[in-house]
């Protein structure tokens, strides 16, 4: 019935490689119609997207930094020419509206504007006379063949956080994108050959948990980022790093909004609008809890919410004014459905129920409407795992400590924010919360492309995070050179204690 589709096939050595048997179907979550396929890549295609990259390496590691920074000034300026194709293809495979897959573009080509700036990011230390006509000297290398796999929930951003960085520092590249949305990478790794990248310096091959693992386990591999559900990215984390490679794995997510009584409710109920409904909840730094100190906070915020959920629009991602989308599978709405039914078999309050929900004229989509619990307790498994659909968890607790200690029990470490008019509020939680990424009166600190992205505790494995310096830093091996370059202190006697300072 699907036979004559389209298919999303492998990207390697600047050809499209279309060699598996297997293939998965690409749905439009707006319609639950299948819109095309993706081939599931092999190992075989995997040896050759690292013998390309590889090869790759030889040549671009060797090329100067501002050369390099050439051909991704011209890939930012493609991007930008492309930015409403690329934001067509996000909304229609994953389903988010349009406006928000805009943004997502816009997020990712910031990555690559910033490394435009990569000469100067790799510029080393250099101390003069650390000794006697001794100089010392820190340069950053390339550490080889990188690998990124990323998921569904950002196709084009979270693969910008990886190879735009990872090439500029010298390195080549092998993506393996979400089987679930992957065409948005395809037509991105399109425009980086037009801006002239060689070939084999970036490679995509698509697929699953075969895909992976073979990337995992070969040898010409030295780095690997990952970013995707917890257990996932425990799993990517000790794989690679038992078989010898660096790895940065960045996991999910239950991010805390903490409100106090002196909120100014109005733009908290804004933005917890957006933090908590928009894209569906399927963000990494929405907002899945709020933590309202006091009983009339939280009888307020529901107040606010509950009539701006009301007039939420709910549409197709592509319909003019649509504010929130549907969720990307059936599997994962069920998913959804089935946390709610729990939630209320535990004895949390349902305020708002979305599990009803449909959208007309696309009753077969996989929308879930906006759901809001109150009562909810940590105990309970709506509040103790992650959802990653549109609903939202209200714990009510008595103090600003009892919010802070909720937060740094849970398992996940994130992101998360406040909602005070008090300087000594904000300073108190902002230091002495577990957590990677902090918001002051912002609902979703997604920190730009010039810091880093990177949560604490089950959030993130590894020890570094995604672009600014921490990506820099991850696709770089340090090296520390010292040099005596004065003839006459050379000398013929033998030197057998530890070097001291002369
Ligand atoms: P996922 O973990 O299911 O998949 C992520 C990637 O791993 C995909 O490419 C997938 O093909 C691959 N994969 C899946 N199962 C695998 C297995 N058994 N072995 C090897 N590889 C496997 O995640 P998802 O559903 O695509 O994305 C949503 C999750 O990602 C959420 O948990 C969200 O919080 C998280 N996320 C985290 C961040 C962050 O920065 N911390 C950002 C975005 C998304």
């Amino acid at each position: 019935m699907y036979k004559n589709m389209d298919v999303v096939t492998d990207y390697i050595d600047d050809k499209c490689i279309d060699s598996s048997e297997r293939t998965k179907y690409i749905f439009n979550p707006a319609t639950g119609e299948v819109i095309s396929k993706v081939s599931m890549g092999t190992s075989d295609n995997v040896n050759l997207a690292v013998k390309s990259a590889k090869e790759a390496l030889k040549e671009w590691s060797k090329l100067s930094p501002l050369k390099r920074a050439r051909f991704l000034f011209k890939y930012t300026e493609l991007l930008y020419q492309n930015k409403e194709c690329l934001a067509k293809s996000i909304s229609k495979e994953h389903g988010k509206v349009y406006a928000d897959a805009l943004g997502e573009v816009q997020r990712g080509i910031e990555v690559v504007e910033f490394v435009c700036g990569v000469p100067e990011l790799l510029k080393g230390d250099m101390s003069y006379q650390v000794s006697s006509s001794m100089d010392t000297y820190s340069i950053r290398q390339p550490v080889g063949v990188c690998v990124g796999i990323t998921p569904f929930n950002f196709p084009l951003m979270v693969p910008l956080w990886m190879y735009p960085v990872a090439i500029a520092c010298g390195n080549t590249f092998v993506l393996k994108p979400s089987e679930k949305d992957p065409s948005a990478s395809m037509l991105a790794i399109k425009l980086l050959h037009e801006a002239g990248i060689p070939k084999g310096v970036v490679n995509i091959v698509n697929g699953d948990k075969e895909v992976v693992d073979a990337l995992l386990h070969h040898k010409d591999v030295a780095a690997v980022s990952f970013v995707g559900s917890t257990p996932i990215a425990k799993y990517i984390y000790e794989t690679a790093s038992k078989n010898g490679k660096r790895v940065q794995a960045l996991g999910g997510a239950k991010n805390h909004c903490v409100l106090m009584p002196d909120a100014n409710m109005n733009d908290a109920t804004a933005g917890l609008m957006g933090a908590g409904f928009g894209s569906a909840g399927e963000r990494c730094m929405a907002v899945s809890v709020i933590v309202a100190v006091g009983n009339d906070t939280a009888n307020k915020i529901i107040s606010s919410l509950s009539s701006k959920i009301d007039i939420l629009k709910i549409a197709p991602g592509d319909v003019d004014g649509s504010e929130m989308g549907p969720v990307i599978t059936k599997e994962h709405k069920d998913k959804i459905i089935s946390y709610i039914d729990t939630g209320i078999e535990q004895g949390a309050t349902l305020v708002k129920d979305g599990r009803k929900f449909t959208c007309k004229g696309h009753e077969k989509g996989f929308f879930v409407g906006p759901t809001l619990f109150d009562n909810v307790k940590p105990s309970m498994t709506i509040y103790k795992e992650e959802i990653f659909g549109p609903v939202l968890c209200i714990v009510r607790v008595g103090s600003l400590k009892e919010a802070i200690a909720l937060i740094n029990n849970n398992q996940y470490g994130n992101g998360t924010s406040i909602y005070t008019q008090d300087g000594a509020s904000a300073r108190q939680f902002s230091s002495e919360v577990e957590v990677g990424m902090v918001g002051i009166n912002v609902p979703i600190p997604v920190p730009m492309a010039f810091h880093s992205f990177g949560g604490w505790k089950n959030s993130l494995f590894g020890t570094n995070g995604m672009h600014g310096l921490e990506g820099v830093r991850f696709y770089t091996r340090l090296k520390t050179i010292t040099t005596k370059w004065d003839a006459s202190s050379y000398t013929e006697n033998n030197q057998f204690f530890m070097p001291t300072l002369q």
